[in-house]
């Protein structure tokens, strides 16, 4: 009975990826590693233990979705309930020598990570950019006596030398000039977050300096050299920690 309804409940799936995707989700809220792990792929065990963060005490597992995906893998979602909270992984599934594993898995909605490793440096030097974070301000430093902008900061102007620096509020707007997807989660805080998409982004506003930063909504975006960004700050959840600064496809 179980088997035909899978079947009609999830229609172009193949039915044994259908079960194994529904004894995976009872498997993880029994806290079933064994059976866990071996439904990972191998040489990806590490990272996906990893890349998803479970609610406390879960208990239980609902399968909500299981479709056709890109790249020839099945996406299924899944959610689980804990005493208190509960979440929805979404995991992709690929078929290697007869078998179906885990290649990817994470939380959903697509949210960036909040870090604590953001704030000012040690010696002060970018502490203005820091602050002006916290007024809602993308703040560069220049030099007002060569026109020179800086980034990242330094406690002397680079083209002359000055010990006299500014901080010019800049429009949060510019071209992407390089990006990265990132699968591997290097903090913790980027645990549920993967992947996600760090673009170091060019500024006409500031003669074409350069900033890192995180794409917001970065998981499935079309993200292209050359693209249109627009800076957003986003304030912490915990306010011991500064606000990021975000950047949106225009
Ligand atoms: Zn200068």
């Amino acid at each position: 009975m179980r088997k035909e309804a899978l079947v009609n409940e999830f229609p172009g799936v193949p039915q044994d990826l259908a079960e194994v995707v529904e004894r995976h989700g009872q498997a993880t809220a029994a806290g079933d590693n064994a059976t866990v792990l071996a439904d990972f792929r191998a040489d990806r065990v590490g990272q996906l233990l990893a890349s998803a963060r479970p609610p406390a005490g879960m208990h239980s597992a609902k399968l909500l979705s299981l479709e056709p995906g890109s790249d020839g893998l099945y996406e299924a979602h899944i959610r689980y309930t804990g005493t208190e909270t509960e979440a929805v992984f979404r995991s992709r599934w690929i078929e290697l020598d007869g078998t179906w594993y885990v290649t990817q898995v994470r939380n959903v909605p697509d949210t960036p990570p909040q870090t604590s490793a953001a704030h000012p440096s040690d010696d002060g030097v970018d502490a203005p950019h820091w602050e002006g974070l916290r007024r809602g301000e993308l703040r560069i430093q220049h030099c007002p006596r060569c026109d020179r902008w800086t980034w990242s900061p330094r406690p002397i102007c680079p083209g002359c030398h000055s010990p006299e620096l500014d901080w010019p509020v800049v429009e949060p707007s510019g071209r992407i000039f390089s990006w990265t997807r990132t699968w591997q989660p290097f903090s913790p805080e980027a645990t549920g977050h993967l992947p996600y998409v760090v673009v170091n982004v060019e500024l006409p506003a500031a003669g074409n300096r350069r900033i890192l930063g995180v794409l917001q909504d970065g998981d499935g975006a079309d993200v292209r050299i050359g693209a249109e960004v627009k800076g957003e700050i986003e304030q912490p959840t915990d306010p011991a920690n500064y606000p990021v600064l975000r950047w949106r496809l225009a």
